[in-house]
């Protein structure tokens, strides 16, 4: 199994998510964070942290979310890895909780 980042992360990207990762498997694209499936370890600590509850078990993706389990694969391979916080964007909490976001993904 393993963790995967889903919409609400997309253009949120508050990162509170990668410092708790033991084994840095969070890739960051420009406007959203991805989790290396190969890399996670399942160790759940990056879930709670997310204060977007972006951040799922694969067990526990919706139907219409699976698609973010093969996204978070492909992007984690362009993005770098990101292991440190950064601030937010500046219009990130008026995005929090809107629907349709998956259209606003940046490669
Ligand atoms: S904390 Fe949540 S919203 Fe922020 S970057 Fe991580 S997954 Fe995305
Ligand atoms: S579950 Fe653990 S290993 Fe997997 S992404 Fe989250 S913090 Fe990293």
């Amino acid at each position: 199994m393993t963790f995967v980042v889903t919409e609400n992360c997309i253009k949120c990207k508050y990162t509170d998510c990668v410092e708790v990762c033991p084994v840095d498997c969070f890739h960051e694209g420009p406007n959203f964070l991805a989790i290396d499936p190969e890399e996670c370890i399942d160790c759940t600590l990056c879930e709670p942290e997310c204060p977007a509850n972006a951040i799922k078990a694969e067990d526990d993706l919706k139907e219409g979310e699976a698609h973010f389990l093969a996204l978070n694969k492909e992007l984690s391979r362009i993005g770098p890895v990101i292991t440190e916080r950064k601030d937010m964007p500046a219009d990130a909490k008026s995005w929090d909780g809107k629907p349709d976001k998956l259209k606003l993904l940046e490669r």
